[in-house]
């Protein structure tokens, strides 16, 4: 072969698995490359297709774990700021499908964080890990996305990723639950790259990873908070002697989560997992796996939330079952408001001067009374 038809061979080859085998959306012809994004993962015929994955939407359940589902413990909102579904081309809402390689993503650009920090020391108190909220390997998006008009257009979001010290303190002794528990708004776990991970869902409750525009590494900014919704591949490189992904993260009850393969490096879907979205097997114990089937990471909180003290830190500001406190001293309404995916003012407006008035605020936000208590208290 001559490499003339080499090259027309791998154009070939290129052309049958590359995004166009799939057939491009209209609207999304034309629009620069640096906006897509093709996962190697979605490269093969096995596993999910990443063009057709479930839309998680209506997979979101607040009164039991199943498998498939995000158990959350916040109802949905679907008065929460969030992207504008009439701009997003490669959600199929009527048969609640979206395709991964029709989805915009934030490019590379300018933007640079320092460098990324990330540790991991196991004392007699539980595994404590501790970074600054920018990836170890710096690699992160053009933020804010405001230079990317065919971004903001469909998601306004403003955030802009800042180095902030995250401390998580991880029991390192898991308790199984046989009544798993659910997931909160916020961290979940952090990733081994020292990034926030939350859960599937975005502040109205629908799947922020087909709703929302993240960067081609993977994560968006709530504010200064930078995060993952599912885990990037790049973070999927460690594999254990039988081809099983290595660990990529923790998760706030002390279970690890691992990459997205299993025994024999066997892409795992939700059909090989609890409702959880993990299992157990050999002398790995129980763990999490990332799949890029909602909910993507973790279902639920298959070990008990323990509050774990230790000398060498302040209470307040353990993870525990709460999301990592700001450290940087953003107002604390803001955190709330944007726990509750409601707007700032409304909720000064609606809590009154101190006291806060929870039963009005409810009422008014049309927000669960304890839920509003619950939250305060957490921030308190
Ligand atoms: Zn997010
Ligand atoms: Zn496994």
């Amino acid at each position: 072969m001559n490499s003339k038809h080499l090259l027309c061979y791998l154009l070939l080859i290129i052309g049958m698995t590359g995004p166009t085998a799939f057939g491009k959306h209209p609207s999304t012809s034309g629009i620069d490359e640096k906006y897509f994004l093709h996962p190697m993962i979605c490269m093969d015929s096995k596993g999910v297709d990443c063009s057709k994955l479930k839309l998680g939407d209506s997979y979101l359940s607040t009164s039991s774990p199943a498998r498939g589902k995000l158990y959350s413990c916040n109802p949905k909102n679907p008065s929460a700021p969030g992207s504008r579904a009439e701009r997003i081309t490669w959600i199929d809402f009527i048969n609640n499908k979206w395709n991964l390689f029709e989805k915009l993503w934030l490019p590379e650009g300018n933007f640079q964080t320092p460098e990324g920090t990330y540790s991991e020391t196991i004392t007699e108190n539980g595994r404590i890990i501790e970074a600054n909220n920018v990836p170890k390997d710096s690699k992160i998006g053009d933020w804010p996305m405001n230079k990317h008009q065919i971004l903001t257009e469909i998601d306004a979001n403003p955030g802009v990723p800042a180095v902030k010290s995250l401390n998580f303190l991880f029991a390192k002794q898991p308790v199984w639950s046989d009544s798993p528990s659910c997931l909160s708004l916020g961290a979940i776990g952090i990733t081994n790259n020292g990034i926030v991970l939350y859960s599937a869902a975005d502040a109205r409750g629908n799947d922020a990873l087909a709703h929302e525009i993240v960067d081609i590494y993977g994560g968006h900014p709530a504010r200064d908070e930078y995060h993952y919704h599912f885990i990037p591949e790049r973070l999927d490189v460690q594999r254990l002697e039988t081809g099983h992904s290595g660990v990529v993260g923790w998760i706030l009850d002390g279970f690890p989560i691992h990459g997205y393969y299993g025994i024999g490096g066997k892409e795992m879907t939700n059909k090989d997992l609890d409702e959880c979205h993990g299992h157990q097997h050999g002398s790995i114990g129980y763990h999490y796996h990332a799949t890029m089937e909602y909910p993507y990471t973790v279902g639920c909180y298959r070990g008990k939330i323990q509050q774990i003290t230790s000398k060498n830190f302040d209470q307040r500001r353990l993870a525990g079952d709460d999301p990592p406190r700001n450290n940087s001293g953003v107002n604390r309404l803001n955190v709330i408001a944007d726990q509750l995916g409601v707007n700032v003012e409304e909720l000064r407006r609606a809590v009154g001067s101190p006291p806060p008035d929870f039963k009005r605020a409810a009422r008014m936000l049309k927000i669960d009374e304890e839920q509003l208590r619950r939250i305060f208290k957490k921030y308190r």
